[in-house]
């Protein structure tokens, strides 16, 4: 794997203004060493024991993202260093981040996810429970915190229209929240959308953010820990 050569590719292959998360999970600090010497600063894990010990030896200025299930009896063990959280899906994970957040005299940005593909198995708000916790309010107290926008994963198919329609989905959402409830708030920027295999159809639907892992890093090996 030429994981500067792959970086470089994508990189010149995204518009202005479209970051990208390199995901790391499952892969050893080396090779995020290599992506960090290659430039890159944003990554991404979903195993919250992974992320800290990978953040304990690696280089301070990496921007750590949490992009996998929250669970709340974890977000104490990275709010000491995260610095976005991009799979919230309630009210009270909000509230754990933000009063995590203070306790660490820190500020968390947060990215609400969103169920937008026909699959039952994957995590995140409906539209409607999104929008009724917004409606309510309480989030407005929360001073630790950013809502900086919004997280989704596309239905794995291969049926290009489908995708692009649930990513359009996401992008419509999040500009109705925009308009509803963010419209003095320049943070809430973000579209997180697109993966390694759907991440150009992500962004011609307007994401902004993209979590690209194994395209850079190759294939992942779920036995590593075995
Ligand atoms: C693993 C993962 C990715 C990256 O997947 P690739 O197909 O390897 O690019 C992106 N987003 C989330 C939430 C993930 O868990």
């Amino acid at each position: 794997m030429d994981i500067k050569a792959n970086i470089q590719k994508i990189k010149a292959s995204l518009p202005q203004g479209v970051r990208l998360v390199a995901v790391s999970k499952t892969h050893p600090s080396e090779m995020i060493q290599e992506a960090y010497d290659a430039g890159q600063r944003i990554f991404g894990e979903n195993k919250v024991q992974e992320m800290t010990a990978k953040s304990q030896v690696l280089p301070k200025d990496i921007e750590w993202h949490f992009i996998g299930h929250v669970q709340s009896n974890k977000i104490r063990m990275m709010a000491p260093y995260v610095s976005v959280i991009q799979g919230i899906d309630s009210f009270d994970k909000l509230a754990e981040t933000d009063r995590q957040a203070a306790k660490n005299g820190r500020h968390i940005t947060c990215l609400l996810q969103l169920h937008i593909a026909s699959e039952e198995t994957k995590f995140g708000f409906t539209p409607d429970e999104c929008t009724a916790m917004l409606e309510q309010g309480d989030w407005k107290n929360l001073k630790n915190i950013t809502i900086g926008g919004v997280m989704g994963m596309a239905t794995n198919t291969d049926n290009e229209e489908q995708v692009k329609a649930e990513f359009r989905n996401l992008r419509a959402i999040f500009d109705s929240y925009k308009e509803r409830f963010f419209g003095d708030c320049p943070d809430f920027n973000t579209i997180s959308a697109g993966m390694s295999g759907d991440y150009e159809l992500a962004v011609q639907s307007g994401s902004n953010m993209v979590r690209i892992g194994s395209s850079i890093f190759g294939e992942r090996n779920y036995n590593i820990n075995k």
